[in-house]
């Protein structure tokens, strides 16, 4: 019989660590595709945690700002929780020994689009989710209640003969693994590599909230995609992760420039640059039709760059560009899943054992679209309170599970790079009808050529499942933006 543990939690990063962390003394035990606790997008983070400190502010100015980033379309008791949670989540981290940059008067707080108050805090400039995952990593790593798994893909939810959630096949080292637990919580992020140009790393490629429809979790906001303004545009034949060049060089005054040097942001919006998320990606987007859009931090960064944005100076670097004098080429690219396995306020699933939180759940708190430096937040402070809920009561550990139903198998080169083409061209940015449901024939046919039942095949599916989304919302609001659709009332 394989091993049991109290908990099992599908992922390292802010969230799944959180909860592990959290839920001590069960015994819990972290699987991660690659590198534990450097594998996820948590680490890559650049901007910082979003939470009411300064003064003046408060979690009911920071809801205000969430539930109008998201379009109204968020569960105002779930914002609630979140942004009340904010400041005892930074302080938390700072106990386990996150060091976060302090000015005269304490925590050095930074101010992001839709932000109306100083709120963001930052370490070593723009590498937050670095040092966050620093202190994490090894709090868990000295924990003694946590086992650390680590290079592992779970592919498929273990059931008890009653049907509950009991456990997760992984394939790793030495092949098909059974892991049997009293509690599976799904933590494995974001989607990125669904698409062709993303700033997340590979391993977040929707395999973790592929499993769980596959097996019939409830999702929600499928549809709702959040693309980054300004990515480091690719190289030729370049695909995946690109570098981001994080918001905050916008709001210390880089500005967009098109390809004849003109800005184009002004004519569009009142706040120019610090337009919301979505309305200056489809900016960049239209402008790369064009020739091409770059962001110029000469005049307000200049000499200080790689003092204040070490992360970006490096990418820039790397490819020959130096920000301190040329204006930066971007693109738009996938950044933030707002939709996922829908989960109530106890990050309940529909499928009884298991959880989700963090990037892969859709609690409700982001809305059409998520405000910036709430992610990180949301899996601290979600992961936290269902950790130490769990330590509570965490259910029994099933005496037996079911036995597997399928192989696991990757898509392969070509199969994946198809997939985030179809998903580039006509579900990204800018979409329509006509577009999606082509989408979804190309799909099919991908689907048709292919072995059925791999773990690639259940990417397949959810892709399908955020084509559906889409073409089901026939508006445009927030991050889903339908050229043939008006945009709603709120929006
Ligand atoms: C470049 C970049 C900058 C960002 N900047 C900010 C910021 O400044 N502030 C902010 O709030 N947010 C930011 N975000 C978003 C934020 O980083 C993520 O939303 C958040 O870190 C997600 O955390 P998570 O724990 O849910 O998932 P992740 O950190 O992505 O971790 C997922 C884990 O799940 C594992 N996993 C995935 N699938 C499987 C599987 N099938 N089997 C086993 N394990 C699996 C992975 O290996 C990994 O360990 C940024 C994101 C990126 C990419």
């Amino acid at each position: 019989m394989a091993e049991a543990f109290d908990i099992l939690v599908i992922g390292s990063g802010v969230a799944g660590l959180s909860v592990a962390l959290a839920a001590a003394p069960r015994r819990v035990a972290v699987l991660s595709r690659g590198a534990f606790g450097e594998d996820g997008s948590s680490a890559w983070a650049q901007g910082g945690i979003a939470a009411a400190l300064g003064e003046g502010d408060s979690p009911a100015l920071h809801a205000a700002d969430t539930l109008a980033a998201g379009q109204r379309r968020n569960d105002p008791e779930a914002v609630a929780r979140l942004t009340e949670a904010a400041p005892a989540t930074v302080r938390w981290l700072d106990a386990l020994g996150a060091r976060f940059d302090r000015g005269a008067h304490g925590y050095a707080l930074g101010r992001e689009a839709a932000h109306a108050h100083a709120r963001i805090v930052h370490a070593r400039g723009d590498a937050t989710g670095a040092e966050v995952m620093r202190a994490l990593r090894a709090a868990a790593r000295a924990a003694a209640h946590v086992t650390v798994l680590e290079r592992r893909c779970a592919f498929e939810l273990a059931r008890a003969a009653d049907g509950r959630v009991a456990g997760v096949r992984a394939h790793g080292p030495a092949g098909v693994e059974l892991w049997r637990a009293g509690a599976v919580v799904l933590a494995s992020g974001g989607i990125g590599a669904v698409y062709r140009y993303t700033t997340n790393p590979a391993y977040a490629d929707g395999s973790g909230l592929a499993l769980a429809l596959a097996a019939g979790a409830e999702a929600a906001d499928l549809e709702f995609v959040q693309f980054h303004p300004t990515a480091l545009a690719p190289r030729a034949g370049e695909r995946g992760q690109l570098p981001l060049l994080t918001e905050a060089l916008r709001g210390a005054g880089a500005v967009l420039l098109d390809a004849r040097g003109r800005r184009f942001m002004p004519a569009l919006h009142p706040d120019a640059e610090l337009a919301p998320r979505d309305v200056v990606a489809r900016a960049v987007w239209a402008e790369g039709a064009r020739g091409g859009a770059f962001l110029d931090a000469t005049r307000a960064v200049g000499g200080a760059f790689p003092e204040r944005f070490p992360t970006v100076f490096a990418a820039c670097m790397a490819r020959g560009l130096d920000p301190r004098r040329d204006a930066i080429p971007v693109v738009p690219a996938e950044h933030y899943h707002m939709g996922g396995v829908r989960v109530d306020a106890q990050a309940r699933t529909s499928l009884p054992g298991l959880y989700a939180v963090g990037e892969v759940a859709a609690s409700g708190v982001h809305g059409a679209n998520r405000l910036a430096s709430n992610s990180l937040l949301e899996g601290l402070a979600f992961g936290r309170a269902l950790g130490e809920r769990l330590a509570q009561s965490a259910p029994e550990i099933a005496p037996a599970v079911l036995p597997g139903t399928r192989d696991w198998r990757p898509l392969d080169a070509a199969a994946d790079a198809e997939l985030a083409d179809l998903m580039w061209r006509h579900a990204a940015l800018v979409r329509e009808a006509r577009g999606l449901q082509a989408a979804l024939a190309e799909l099919a046919a991908l689907r048709a050529r292919l072995p059925a039942a791999a773990h690639g095949g259940d990417r397949l599916l959810l892709a399908q499942r955020m084509l559906q989304a889409m073409l089901a919302r026939r508006e445009s609001v927030g991050a889903h933006y339908r050229s043939d659709a008006p945009r709603a009332a709120c929006a």
